[in-house]
């Protein structure tokens, strides 16, 4: 039977309750699809996608290549040549043209293309339910009758009706303008509701605030309301960056000064009483020749050949403007658990009743072959207990199969379950005897989760999260023979810090028979818990972190690390990777950032390397205060909180994979792999980029001057014509055409790293790099003056072929110095020839 649903339908299924919805589209609330039945649907219905962005049309690119003074000139240029009767001139300039466009058509497309489809690779995926399963997919592969569950941060994959919900809270801003998050329930609504009354539904792009959900896709693409409302709501990303900005004046400013010189050699050749019609060629190639108009193009160029160098070491830029600002990036603000290590975490120490087990040493079997402990028969002993907090408090899944086992959601939750399984205790079926009754699901500011359940009448809460919090709620801890002993929180706590010291991540759990009222919908945080465990988890750096931070360091660029872990564990790590050195190094913890006013946070930011037990607004007044002090600041974050800091630091960078699609839309810049090791990676290649651009600068800058000074110079020592326009032009095709480009192809020097990052405000050309240019200019001016001098003075060749000896020597010099642009600080003879073949090629 169809699917297919007529189009009054769509607008109310906010009418109808959860069952009904899923009924009519032939769902089922628990399994959700099967996967070939969402084959099938997903042929019917399309992917979920909505319409693409107009894509600029070529021939409007086309145009826009000649929208420049720089080209204006040319053209005009060539139409002198063609009432001049000079054919050959024209046809030269007519290549130049086209030259010039092609290549800056090429190349936009291509930056255009690149920064595209790397917008797709982060499209947000879906976590649903099919045949039973809960999986990630694509969430471009949604199909009505899909069953797809939200958490906080998540940004709503398609229109749901919700079929339950656990304090579920959307921002829905982005389509009804309201800025609160509010609170979705799953009563059916009258027909008139507005789409902000709608509390049954949840929209596609709107972000869910708080909370969990499970809820029925009803529409996908461009049947969601988004859809209908807008065709569009990614506002495309502007292609320029400041850099751009400031080359595209620089060489404006650089092409009136050479249109104003070209315009004085004009008059000079009429004062010494050259041919009107010839001058004027002249100085109109000689214009065409020095204006570097080729620099914007090669500038995007570099840059887009930048975001794709990145995106090969994993790093993929959203904002063009990153890729620059990286280069000069001083200070990098890193996440702990899974940036700096692997967030692959394994109990490896658990504290019950006073005593410290290794876990490494239990000697415990793998997963799959513990026997399995029937949950009838559980004694309270309070390791029994822990373990099953560590179940109950928990939202990640875990299947247990003869190769292993496979395992859903966050890691810290995932390691209590696989512990728990090697304990043998199956956490499928421990589930299903203590049914739950309501759920304070794992928030990064709250630092714990909790679990209502019951069982056989018998009502329990569970707990599991950061120790000081969860001791704020015990009143005494449990020992073994169900006795119950005073709680001494000192001592425990004591306990928790030194296995943090030793780098473990200490967690602790807790439980109590429930006795108060407890609304389902809305429960409370626990009290009066009696104490159960410690539990230490481990998580290793990841490899190849210890030197991408020595390699930062290196280049001049300090670390801090921001983490909502506990002081011990942060400092331990922070060691490990080597952000600290010191033993006696200090982490300031986010109760401590408090206490410490706005005049002496700017000293303690200098200072202290290692923040702990922050807070997403911790993070945001470290990121403003480091930007204050003058640091360019790079930030990562994960979180839907983190998103204002990442917004507010000149670089956000967000997690590609624990990430939150809030998080990726605030950033600059998305690790694929969540690694600090890409970080590294991205910071080098902006910096080639930077390096490349300031190379193409320079050289032509310098073979313009070079080229600009023969002919006014031959002129006032009363010389025949030294170039004639033709070759002028020629000598411009051969300097614009490929060469400026193929710099933008260097591969970066190798000691990129080895130096302090380039001041934010240092310009393309550094007064260091005028003077050279005018000097290299000077030089390749002279030269070719002297070499003409010597062919038509000394040898008495005919002109044309002392003109043709000065144009070869011009472009001989133009190839010499192109090896010699190549690198800022080493020498031409000192640079593997075959590094770069393009350039080879250009040549
Ligand atoms: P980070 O991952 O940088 O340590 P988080 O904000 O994720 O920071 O976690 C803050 C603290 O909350 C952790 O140090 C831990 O004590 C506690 N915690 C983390 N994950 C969980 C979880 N799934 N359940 C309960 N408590 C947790
Ligand atoms: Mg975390």
């Amino acid at each position: 039977m169809s699917t297919q649903l007529d189009d009054t339908a769509v607008t109310t299924w906010h009418t109808l309750d959860g069952a009904e919805a899923v009924e009519r589209l032939e769902s089922d609330a628990r399994r959700g699809l099967d996967p070939d039945d969402a084959a099938r649907r997903l042929d019917e219905h399309g992917p979920n996608v909505l319409r693409e962005a107009e894509r600029t049309p070529g021939w409007v690119t086309l145009l826009s290549q000649f929208q420049s003074p720089l080209i204006y000139i040319l053209m005009l240029a060539g139409l002198l040549t063609i009432v001049l009767g000079e054919y050959i001139d024209s046809g030269v300039i007519a290549a130049v043209l086209a030259l010039n466009a092609s290549i800056g058509f090429i190349q936009e497309r291509r930056a255009e293309d690149s920064v595209r489809a790397l917008m797709q690779l982060i499209s947000p995926t879906a976590n649903v339910v099919r045949g039973g399963r809960t999986r990630s997919i694509d969430s471009t592969e949604l199909v009505p009758g899909d069953i797809v569950l939200l958490e906080s941060g998540v940004r709503v994959p398609a229109d749901l009706r919700l079929l339950s919900t656990s304090s579920l809270r959307v921002d829905e801003s982005l389509l009804t303008g309201e800025s609160v998050p509010v609170d979705k329930s799953l009563s059916p609504v009258d027909e008139k509701a507005a789409l902000a009354d709608r509390t049954g539904m949840v929209f596609s792009a709107t972000v869910v605030a708080s909370g969990r959900g499970r809820g029925l896709v009803v529409t996908t693409a461009t049947d969601t309301e988004l859809g209908r409302i807008a065709e569009e709501i990614r506002s495309t990303e502007a292609l320029e960056s400041p850099l751009q900005v400031r080359m595209r004046s620089f060489s404006h400013i650089i092409g009136a000064v050479i249109a104003g010189s070209a315009a004085v050699t004009f008059a000079l050749g009429l004062v010494i009483g050259e041919d009107v019609g010839e001058m004027l060629l002249v100085s109109a190639a000689l214009a065409v020749a020095a204006i570097p108009e080729g620099l914007p193009v090669v500038l995007t160029v570099a840059l887009a050949l930048g975001v794709r160098r990145m995106a090969r070491r994993n790093a993929i830029v959203r904002r063009l403007a990153a890729v620059e600002t990286l280069g000069s990036t001083n200070l990098i603000g890193s996440d702990k658990t899974g940036t700096l290590t692997e967030n692959r975490m394994t109990v490896s120490q658990i504290w019950v009743d006073g005593d410290l087990h290794d876990t490494d040493e239990l000697d415990l079997p793998e997963p799959h072959e513990a026997e399995p402990i029937d949950p009838e028969s559980l004694d309270s002993d309070p390791l029994t207990l822990s373990l099953l907090a560590g179940v109950l408090a928990n939202e990640a899944h875990l299947e247990l199969s003869e190769d292993g086992h496979e395992a859903e959601g966050d890691p810290t939750e995932v390691a209590f379950l696989v512990n728990a399984a090697r304990h043998g205790i199956d956490p499928t079926a421990i589930r299903e005897s203590w049914t739950s009754v309501a759920e304070l699901p794992f928030e990064s500011e709250h630092r714990y989760a909790a679990s209502f359940r019951e069982r056989d009448g018998e009502r329990w809460v569970f707990a599991k999260g950061a120790p000081e919090r969860i001791l704020a709620m015990c009143d005494r801890r449990a020992v073994a023979d169900g006795a119950e002993t005073t709680l001494d929180a000192d001592a425990i706590q004591a306990e928790a810090d030194a296995m943090a010291a030793r780098g473990l991540r200490v967690l602790a759990t807790a439980g109590a028979p429930w006795t108060d009222e407890l609304d389902p919908s809305d429960p409370s945080e626990p009290t009066g818990l009696e104490f159960l465990g410690l539990v230490g988890l481990l998580d290793p750096p990841r490899a190849g972190v210890i030197e991408a931070i020595h390699g930062c360091r290196q280049a001049g660029q300090r670390i801090i690390m921001i983490t909502g872990d506990h002081a011990a564990t942060a400092l331990a790590i922070a060691h490990d990777v080597g952000i600290v050195d010191d033993p006696d190094a200090p982490a300031i913890t986010g109760a401590e950032l408090d206490e410490i006013s706005d005049d002496d946070l700017p000293e303690v930011v200098e200072r202290v390397n290692v923040f702990a037990r922050v807070s997403p607004q911790h993070k945001l007044r470290i990121v403003l205060c480091a930007k204050e002090n003058g640091n360019v600041v790079a930030v990562t974050g994960d979180g839907v909180n983190d998103a204002p800091a990442l917004k507010n630091a000149d670089i956000g960078i967000a997690m590609g994979k624990a990430g939150t699609d809030v998080a990726r839309e605030a950033s600059d810049i998305v690790l694929a792999d969540d690694n600090f090791v890409s970080i590294h990676a991205a910071v080098e290649e902006g910096r080639v980029t930077f390096d490349n651009v300031r190379k193409v600068t320079f050289f032509l800058v310098s073979t313009g001057f070079g080229t600009f000074i023969i002919i006014p110079i031959g002129m006032l020592l009363g010389w025949p014509l030294i170039l004639v326009p033709a070759q002028l032009l020629w000598a411009n095709l051969v300097t614009k055409g490929l060469q400026d480009l193929a710099l933008a192809f260097e591969p970066g020097e190798p000691d990129v790293l080895d130096h302090p990052p380039r001041a934010r405000k240092e310009p393309i050309l550094n007064r260091l790099l005028w003077w050279r240019s005018l000097l290299v200019g000077a030089v390749m001016g002279a030269g070719t003056l002297w070499l003409f001098h010597w062919a038509w003075f000394d040898q008495e060749m005919s002109i044309e072929q002392a003109q043709a000896v000065a144009l070869s020597a011009l472009v001989v010099f133009q190839a010499f110095h192109l090896g010699s642009s190549r690198s800022e600080r080493r020498s031409i003879f000192r640079i593997p020839l075959l590094s770069n073949r393009f350039l080879l090629f250009a040549q």
